[in-house]
C-alpha cells in the first residue's frame, strides 16, 4: 500500500483511499473517477487498487492539472473538517461516551463492495451502523472477521444452477491494513481452540471516525487447517462455526484488550457474537469476582439485537460440540457443566442444545428486536424464559433499523434535493420537517432525474450482458435472461434479495398466463428484474432459483423478465436507484424487518410489499401498496394463492394505470405524487440515523448510567 510514486502535491490520495469515508461522499469518488476514468470502472470502483494501478504519468499530469487540483483541495479540506469536527450530535449529547467507545460485534460488514465480507441485510445493516456512527460522531469500534474469500461471487449456468466462485481478496489492493504495535510487531492476541492455541491477528478498515476490527486466523505460526479457519464467511459446517465465533467473540474482547480499547457498551449484533459475553464474565472472575456477581456487571453494559423472527433460524451447537470446546474454559468461568449448558438453553433439560440467543438474552439487560412486528413475535418466542411475565411485558423491546442515506441516496437525487431542500439538507435528513418541501419539486424534474437513474440501471445491464457474450462462455438464452432485451421505458418491477423460500421468489408466477397478459400488454407493459444469491448448501432455495430462471427463459414472456448474476451492493445500488417498483413478498412474519423497501423508496422506487418487517409501521395508505391483509391463514398453499391475487389486483388495477396515465409530456402526476409521498414519510424515519439515536438514547446511555451508578 506504500505508493512512492504519488506526487507530493496530492500526496494525501492514499489516505484518502484507505478512508471509507469516500464510499458515502460523492466529492471523494470523484476524485478518483477524474484521475483516471477507465481503471476506476475496471477496478470496480476501488481507489485503493486504483492507486496501484495508475501510471507514474497520470500522477504527475494530475498534480499539474488545475481542475483536478481544485477537486482534490476541496475534498481534502472536506474530509479534514469531517474528521476534526468536535460539535457532532454524539459528542454534544452523550460526553459520557468518550470515556469508553461501544464496542460492536457482528458476523459481517458491508461497507463497500471492494471488501466482500458480507452475505446479506445483516451486514448491511452493521455497514450502515459504522458509517452513521461515524456522522453522529458516536464513539463506536466494530468487531469482526476477514474473510479472505469473502462470500462467494454467483454465475448461473444455462439451465439455471448456481455456480460459486471464491475469490482471493488481495490485501495490498484493498481499503484494509495491518494493525502493528507500538514496537513494530503485528498485534496478537491468543484463544484456545480445542487443544491447540491460536494465534490471532488483526487488521483494520477505517469507516470515517469509526475503526472496524477484523480477525484473522491465517498466521505462519497456526496449524495449517486453523489457517483457512477465517477464509469463508457462513460456512455450513457447525464445527467450523463453533470455532469461528469462538474466535470473533473471545478474541475479540481480547483483541480489543491488546490494543487498549476500554469499551463502556458492548453490542452483539445476532447471536454468532455472544461469546464475547462470557470472556467478559471470565476477566471479571480472573479479577476475583464471583460468578454471579460477575455475571451482573456485565449484564448491565450489554446489548443485544437479535434478527431472526423463526425458531429454525438461531444459531444453536449440540451440548457435544460445546463439551469439547469449552471444557476447561467453563473452569475459567467456576461453574459446573450444568450451570454453563443452562446458560444457553431454555429449560432445566440440559440434553437441549446450546442455543447462541439464549446465551445473549439471558448476558444482556437491553436487547432488542429490529422492527415493531418483529418485537411482538421476539416476546412471544422467549416469552419461557420469563414464565411468570405475561407476554407484552417480556423484557425485549424493538428499534427498527434503518439505512445509511448518504450511503443509499442515487447522486443525481441528491443534488436535485440539494435544490429544493435546501444544501445541507443530507445532514439533517432524519429532520421530518424538512421533507415537507418536496411538494416544492416540479413533478417533470423528479421524472427526468427517475428516467435517468432508469436509463443508468439498464445500461449497467446490458453492458454486463454484453462482456459475457464477448467473453464467448454463454449462448444467447443466456444473455436474453441477463437482460438484453430490457426497455427504459417499460414500468420496471425489481425482485432483488437472497433466494431463500420465506422470501417467495416465485409466487408473482402463480399464475403464468395471467403474468403473460400483464407482462405483454402492448400499451401497458410490465418488465420483471430477479437477482440475488442462494446460500451455498440450501438446495431447496437453489431449485427454487433454478425454478424461477426456467420461467424467464420461456420465449413467451419477450426477453421482459430477466435474472441478473451475482447480486452484490454494487448492484443493489443501482437497482434501488433506478426501478419503478419494489416488490417484497415472504411469508408473513418471517421477515424480521427488511431494509431493501427502504433504500427503494429513498430514491423514488415505491413499496410493494407484505404487511410484514417494517412495512407494517411504513405503510400509511398513500406511499406504496400492500399485498393482501394482517390475517394469516393456517394453510400456507391458500396464503400464497390469496397474496397472489392480491398482487395481481394490485398490478393490474391499481399500479400499472396509475403509473401510464400521463400528461401530454409524458409525466405521471399520480404515480409523482406517490414517490412525493414515500421519500417524505419514509426516509427521515427509515433511517440509520433515526435508529442509531434510539439505540443511544435507549440502549446505550441507559447502559452506560447504570455502570456509573454502580461505580
Ligand atoms: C439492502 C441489501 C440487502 C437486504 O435486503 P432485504 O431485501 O431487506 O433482505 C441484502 N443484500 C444487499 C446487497 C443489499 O444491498
Amino acid at each position: 500500500m506504500v505508493m512512492l510514486k504519488i506526487p507530493k502535491r496530492i500526496g494525501r490520495l492514499d489516505e484518502l483511499a484507505n478512508n471509507l469515508w469516500w464510499s458515502w461522499h460523492e466529492e471523494a469518488r470523484n476524485v478518483f473517477r477524474m484521475l483516471d476514468y477507465p481503471l476506476w470502472r475496471i477496478n470496480g470502483h476501488n481507489p485503493v487498487k486504483q492507486l496501484c494501478d495508475v501510471s507514474e504519468k497520470t500522477l504527475q499530469a494530475a498534480a499539474n492539472d488545475q481542475s483536478f487540483l481544485t477537486c482534490y483541495d476541496s475534498v481534502m479540506s472536506l474530509f479534514d473538517a469531517y474528521l476534526a469536527s468536535s460539535n457532532t450530535w454524539g459528542i454534544i449529547n452523550f460526553p459520557e461516551l468518550s470515556n469508553g467507545p461501544i464496542a460492536y460485534f457482528s458476523m459481517e460488514y458491508a461497507i463497500q463492495n471492494s471488501l466482500p465480507i458480507y452475505a446479506g441485510g445483516l451486514g448491511i445493516l452493521a455497514g450502515d451502523i459504522c458509517k452513521e456512527a461515524s456522522d453522529l460522531g458516536l464513539p463506536l469500534v466494530a468487531v469482526g472477521f476477514i474473510y479472505p474469500q469473502g462470500y462467494f461471487h454467483q454465475n448461473i449456468s444455462e439451465d439455471g444452477w448456481q455456480q460459486e466462485i471464491y475469490q482471493q481478496l488481495i490485501f495490498e489492493e484493498s481499503p484494509i491494513e495491518r494493525v502493528f504495535s507500538t514496537e513494530g510487531n503485528p498485534v496478537i492476541t491468543k484463544v484456545q481452540l480445542g487443544n491447540d492455541l491460536l494465534s490471532i491477528g488483526v487488521w483494520k478498515v477505517q469507516v470515517g471516525r469509526t475503526k472496524l476490527y477484523l480477525l484473522d486466523t491465517n498466521l505462519e505460526e497456526n496449524p495449517a487447517h486453523y489457517r483457512q479457519l477465517s477464509s469463508r464467511l457462513y460456512v455450513a459446517d457447525r464445527e467450523v462455526r463453533i470455532q469461528q465465533e469462538i474466535i470473533l467473540g473471545i478474541g475479540g474482547v481480547r483483541i480489543l484488550r491488546t490494543l487498549g480499547i476500554t469499551p463502556s457498551i458492548w453490542h452483539s449484533n445476532e447471536g454468532h457474537t455472544a461469546f464475547m459475553m462470557l470472556e467478559r464474565i471470565r476477566e471479571e472472575i480472573a479479577n476475583g469476582k464471583l460468578f454471579e456477581e460477575a455475571k451482573k456487571n456485565i449484564q448491565r453494559t450489554t446489548v443485544f439485537t437479535t434478527h431472526t423472527p423463526i425458531l429454525a433460524g438461531h444459531d444453536i451447537f449440540p451440548t457435544s460440540l460445546m463439551d469439547q470446546y469449552f471444557k476447561e474454559y467453563q473452569n475459567s468461568l467456576c461453574i459446573d457443566r450444568k450451570t454453563f449448558l443452562q446458560l444457553g438453553q431454555q429449560d432445566k433439560n440440559t440434553s437441549q442444545p446450546f442455543n447462541m440467543t439464549i446465551l445473549a438474552i439471558k448476558l444482556a439487560d437491553k436487547r432488542c428486536a429490529v422492527s415493531q412486528l418483529h418485537g411482538e413475535i421476539t416476546r412471544k418466542m422467549w416469552r419461557g424464559l420469563w414464565p411468570d411475565t405475561p407476554e407484552n411485558q417480556v423484557p425485549i423491546s424493538h428499534i427498527t433499523n434503518g439505512i445509511h442515506v448518504p450511503t443509499w441516496i442515487a447522486p443525481e437525487l441528491l443534488h436535485l434535493l440539494n435544490k429544493y431542500l435546501g444544501e445541507d439538507w443530507i445532514k439533517e435528513h432524519d429532520n421530518i420537517a424538512l421533507w415537507d418541501n418536496i411538494q416544492n419539486i416540479p413533478d417533470n424534474e423528479l421524472w427526468e432525474t427517475r428516467q435517468l437513474l432508469k436509463r443508468k440501471l439498464v445500461a449497467m445491464i446490458l453492458d454486463r450482458a454484453q462482456k459475457r457474450w464477448i467473453s464467448g462462455e454463454v449462448t444467447a438464452h443466456q444473455v436474453l435472461v441477463m437482460g438484453a432485451l430490457l426497455d427504459p421505458a417499460v414500468l420496471t418491477i425489481a425482485f432483488t434479495r437472497r433466494f431463500t423460500e420465506y422470501k417467495r421468489p416465485s409466487l408473482i408466477f402463480t399464475d403464468i398466463a395471467r403474468l403473460k397478459r400483464i407482462i405483454n400488454n402492448q400499451w401497458r407493459p410490465v418488465q420483471i428484474i430477479f437477482a440475488g444469491k442462494s446460500h451455498p448448501a440450501d438446495f431447496p432455495s437453489k431449485y427454487l432459483l433454478q425454478h424461477v430462471y426456467a420461467l424467464a427463459k420461456d420465449r413467451d414472456f419477450q426477453g421482459r423478465i430477466a435474472f441478473i448474476e451475482d447480486y452484490d451492493m454494487h448492484m443493489s445500488r443501482y437497482l434501488v436507484h433506478g426501478t419503478d417498483l419494489w416488490l417484497n413478498n415472504p411469508h408473513r412474519l418471517r421477515e424480521a424487518c427488511g431494509t431493501s423497501g427502504m433504500k427503494a423508496a429513498l430514491n423514488g422506487s415505491l413499496h410493494l410489499s407484505i404487511c410484514d418487517g417494517w412495512w407494517c409501521e411504513g405503510y400509511n395508505g398513500s406511499n406504496g401498496w400492500t399485498i393482501g391483509n394482517s390475517v394469516n391463514l393456517a394453510n400456507s398453499d391458500e396464503q400464497d394463492k390469496a397474496d397472489a391475487e392480491s398482487l395481481y389486483h394490485l398490478l393490474e388495477e391499481e399500479i400499472i394505470p396509475l403509473y401510464y396515465t400521463r400528461d401530454r409530456n409524458g409525466v405521471p402526476h399520480g404515480w409523482i405524487r406517490m414517490i412525493k409521498e414515500a421519500m417524505r414519510t419514509i426516509t427521515p424515519i427509515f433511517s440509520a440515523r433515526r435508529m442509531l439515536k434510539e439505540y443511544a438514547e435507549n440502549m446505550y446511555i441507559p447502559a452506560s448510567q447504570s455502570l456509573k451508578k454502580k461505580v
